[in-house]
């Protein structure tokens, strides 16, 4: 405990935390403390997922006072998940976490995230019951599904490494599954990132919605005239691996077995566009680990796949979690796209996206770079108005009620952007 209060002496002391990280910092302490108290038990982890053991992970807060050194810092390994002014703070592997030192950055805060793991965070499924898994995210997909006969189909666009179905709930009145069609199509895709579990629940939400009000003028007139996709969970086995015993694990990445021992990439840095030129890592152990190659991932490549062969689609949400936040291209340069037109409309769709859910409106860069996402990749290769939404919540692990806080507005957003699909260039 003395040791904690002395790294929070020291981070008052330097100065480097602005009054939103301090708080932070601080109530990451106070869980700490609690934690302290009541060490959380044992994880029993399967014999084939001991690497993560012998590779420990770490939550850390580093000096960071620009979108340059943020970069940096996410190219080192660094999952960025809070910026301050001053600070950064985020998940890194021990190798990236030793890389970062010999750069010479000042890491105020770090904890294995065994350590760190509030022990009063809600296990899953018993306390976040309402939270669906691999499973039951089939199952409720299954129940839409029949409840939109007529225009539902449930169909996987590919399966995980570990051989999981990516399961679409398509809604359009004539094509079914992977058939083609000339609607204007929006595509809601969830879960590119293992921990973020409301990103599952969200488009699973707008999926129940729409089934709940399908008689409403409106909504069928959307249905009628739209080919809507719904892929809540993109990456199955890491969503499953970061429930694993019962307990939370602060997993980013797929869990595919790589050559080096470590387990999976970030597959929102493994798309074509500009992948591997900036604000991600080559190093395997990483966080941001970009893959061995554009595409490389099972999960990325179906996405591609979808994309490539319904060029119909011209508008899509990524969901993530946390940050209050809606991104528009480009992500992998600062620069803003060249065409006046279309930055133009992204930013009109990306503020009322944001305003419609209480969010924020920003290019993504504006913040760090990262290469290899998937808006990037959706607008350049197919023209797609192409959207990430950053969840509400104060971390990946906020508790069912959070679902209800974040549900309405979202869905409002999701609903205007399959109306504007139609001529996105023209939305208001
Ligand atoms: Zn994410």
């Amino acid at each position: 405990m003395l040791k904690l209060l002395t790294i929070a002496a020291i981070f008052l002391n330097i100065g480097v935390f602005p009054a939103q990280c301090e708080t932070s910092a601080m109530k990451a302490l106070v869980r700490l403390e609690s934690a302290t108290a009541q060490p959380a038990p044992e994880i029993s982890e399967p014999a084939s997922l001991k690497t993560t053991s012998a590779n420990p992970r770490y939550w850390i807060a580093v000096k960071a006072q620009n979108k340059g050194e943020r970069t940096d810092l996410a190219e080192l390994g660094l999952a960025i998940e809070e910026i301050a002014s001053q600070t950064v703070s985020g998940t890194v592997s021990e190798k990236s976490l030793a890389k970062i030192k010999v750069r010479g950055f000042l890491v105020g805060y770090e904890r294995r995230i065994e350590e760190f793991r509030p022990k009063a965070q809600k296990d899953f499924p018993q306390q976040d019951a309402k939270y669906h898994d691999y499973v039951r995210t089939y199952s409720e997909l299954q129940s839409v599904a029949g409840a939109l006969a007529g225009y539902a189909s449930l169909y996987s666009v590919g399966k995980s490494a570990e051989g999981r179905d990516i399961w679409c709930l398509r809604l359009n009145k004539n094509a079914r599954n992977d058939d083609a069609s000339s609607d204007p199509g929006a595509v809601v895709v969830g879960n590119h990132h293992a921990r973020e579990h409301i990103s599952v629940e969200i488009p699973l939400r707008f999926a129940r919605w729409l089934a709940d009000n399908k008689g409403k003028s409106d909504v069928k007139a959307l249905l009628d005239s739209r080919d809507i996709y719904i892929i809540p969970m993109l990456n199955p086995d890491g969503a499953e691996y970061d429930i694993r015993g019962g307990q939370y694990h602060y997993w980013r990445k797929t869990v595919r077995k790589l050559p080096s021992g470590d387990l999976g990439a970030d597959i929102n840095r493994n798309y074509g566009y500009l992948w591997g030129q900036g604000g991600s890592s080559p190093d395997p152990s990483a966080d941001t680990y970009m893959g061995p190659s554009a595409f490389s991932e099972p999960e990325t490549l179906a996405m591609k796949q979808l994309f490539d062969t319904h060029t119909n689609i011209t508008t899509c949400n990524s969901y993530h979690s946390y940050g209050s936040v809606v991104y528009y291209p480009w992500s992998g340069t600062y620069d803003d796209i060249p065409d006046a037109k279309d930055l133009a409309a992204f930013k009109t769709i990306a503020g009322k996206i944001a305003a419609l859910a209480g969010y924020r409106a920003e290019k993504s860069s504006d913040s760090y770079l990262s290469t290899g996402d998937m808006n990037d990749w959706t607008y350049a290769a197919h023209h797609v108005f192409s959207f990430t939404t950053e969840l509400d919540g104060s971390g990946f692990y906020p508790g069912a009620a959070a679902i209800d806080n974040a549900a309405p507005g979202n869905i409002k957003a999701m609903l205007y952007m399959a109306q504007i699909s139609d001529n996105p260039l023209n939305a208001r």
